[in-house]
């Protein structure tokens, strides 16, 4: 992130434009929506610049820009649309120490104006660090479609009664007001009679509110998939936007974090890897604890939950503990790695059954039925089998598996940085030391990709499109 997104505070502060054609009218037109002094310094100016400055929405000073004018403004804008005398400003506004914008330049500005959606007091700026001009104004259509007109005028009218709010306990309580005077109650009552249905429902929701029993806490056990926040179930997306605490596995990748509520309290339960690890019993009693506040608890783990994920101690500890619990599955590391390989788990005369494994368990790593495994035709998705290879690949060879039998390892399935690295038994182990995995790993073992290792790297989009 170049350009850093803030909201200037420009209620009595100094705007100055130098320039008086079309692009500072351009700019001007936003300008103009803030409660900064506007000053226009341009010989000529556009016959709009002058009745604005009749109307005495900006001050026009019929000369160019010169030292200390910038002296004290809280933004400059270069519009003159020529190159000298817009480098000249430029000279001045840094050397008065004013953020200053050269117009269509990003390369010689300090800051940029983003497209902007306009509510007020509720604005949403979009900005692509100037790389997508037209994504930006998509987004902003987009949005203006779907943010009711009366968004700002509700949002005044509930600025307003924040004090009287206060009255609900912080928290859950006080957001579940203002969700349902935002989503619900707020824009029926403006829509049928304007401020003054507003300002009722404000004072019947409040009173209804206050009246309600304090809400029983509970714990939603999602799964978060593979990591692609495209592939959260709908439910996930909804237990996220509604939790009060989340406490997430080391495997939530961050962009699924981004998705959560901005008042949530962020957890990192990690329980593996290199990094301060939390035991399962401290999640177990991280989750009572919140839920007998009343929180609603989300407990986001890495793909499925039922899936070598110690879903049952932490049921158990909620059922103990007397908190209500329900759990939302999630798509697998499994069905991610096979769906990157356009493969599937069962096939028709090859296999009837798979195996899902886990490569070690408490006890290190973990023996299975090799010699099943081991006939032509298994399919097994390894999870954990990162440091085990060498061994399951040993033990399956001992077993009778051909060398030959098609291994796949799927490196970040789904994720932007995902990798494949087909291999087979008999190189399992020495290919895999050679790949240096970073990332969550899962062994296919019995399936190959079904394009050539030659077209790999772009082997995800491709069968996308095959399939579209
Ligand atoms: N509940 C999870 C599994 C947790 S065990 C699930 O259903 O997917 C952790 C193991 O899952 C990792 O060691 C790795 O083998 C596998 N895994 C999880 N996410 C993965 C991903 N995006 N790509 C590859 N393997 C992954």
């Amino acid at each position: 992130m170049q350009h850093f997104p803030i909201f200037l505070d420009t209620a009595g502060r100094r705007i100055v434009v130098s320039g008086g054609g079309e692009a500072a009218v351009a700019k001007l037109r936003l300008i103009l929506k803030t409660e900064a002094r506007v000053e226009v310094y341009a010989r000529e100016i556009d016959p709009q610049i002058a009745d604005w400055a009749a109307e005495g929405k900006l001050t026009h000073y019929a000369r160019p820009l010169k030292g200390g004018d910038a002296r004290g403004a809280a933004l400059v804008y270069a519009a003159a649309e020529d190159d000298a005398e817009d480098a000249r400003v430029k000279v001045i506004a840094t050397h008065e120490g004013a953020l200053f914008n050269w117009v269509d330049n990003l390369g010689e500005s300090a800051f940029i104006t983003p497209a902007m959606v306009d509510r007020d007091p509720v604005t949403v700026a979009i900005g692509t660090e100037g790389a997508a001009p037209v994504l930006a104004r998509a987004i902003k259509r987009d949005l203006e479609e779907r943010l009711p007109v009366h968004l700002g005028a509700l949002a005044r009218i509930g600025k307003a009664f924040r004090h009287s709010a206060d009255a609900l306990p912080f928290g859950r309580k006080r957001r579940d007001f203002w969700a349902d005077y935002y989503m619900k109650d707020g824009p029926e009552a403006y829509a049928k009679d304007g401020e003054d249905g507003a300002q009722a429902a404000l004072d019947a929701l409040l009173a209804r509110h206050l009246a309600e029993a304090p809400k029983e806490g509970r714990v939603t056990i999602v799964g978060a998939g593979p990591g692609d926040p495209e592939l959260l179930t709908l439910k996930a997306r909804r237990a996220l936007d509604e939790a009060d605490v989340i406490i997430h596995d080391r495997l939530v990748s961050p962009e699924i974090l981004e998705l959560a509520r901005r008042e949530a309290l962020l957890i990192a339960a990690g329980k593996e890897g290199f990094g301060p690890s939390v035991s399962q019993d401290e999640i177990c009693r991280l989750m009572v604890e919140h839920a007998a506040t009343g929180a609603h608890v989300v407990r986001l783990k890495g793909g499925d939950p039922g899936v070598f994920g110690r879903l049952d101690e932490e049921l158990d500890a909620l059922q103990e503990a007397g908190i209500g619990w329900s759990v939302v599955p999630g798509i697998t590391a499994a069905s991610a790695a096979v769906a990157a390989l356009g493969q599937s788990l069962t096939k028709r005369d090859r296999n009837s059954g798979v195996r899902l494994l886990t490569g070690h368990d408490m006890n290190g790593f973990a023996e299975q039925d090799w010699r099943g495994l081991a006939r032509p035709g298994e399919v097994a998705a390894i999870y954990m089998a990162k440091k085990g290879a060498r061994f399951i690949q040993g033990r399956l060879m001992m077993h009778g598996a051909a060398p030959d039998t098609e291994v796949t390892i799927v490196e970040n399935a789904s994720r932007a940085d995902q990798r494949i690295l087909a291999t087979t038994l008999g190189r399992l182990a020495a290919d895999l030391a050679e790949a240096a995995l970073t990332g969550p790993a899962l062994l296919l073992y019995g399936l190959g990709p079904r394009l050539a290792e030659a077209a790999l790297p772009a082997l995800a989009p491709a069968l996308a499109e095959e399939h579209a």
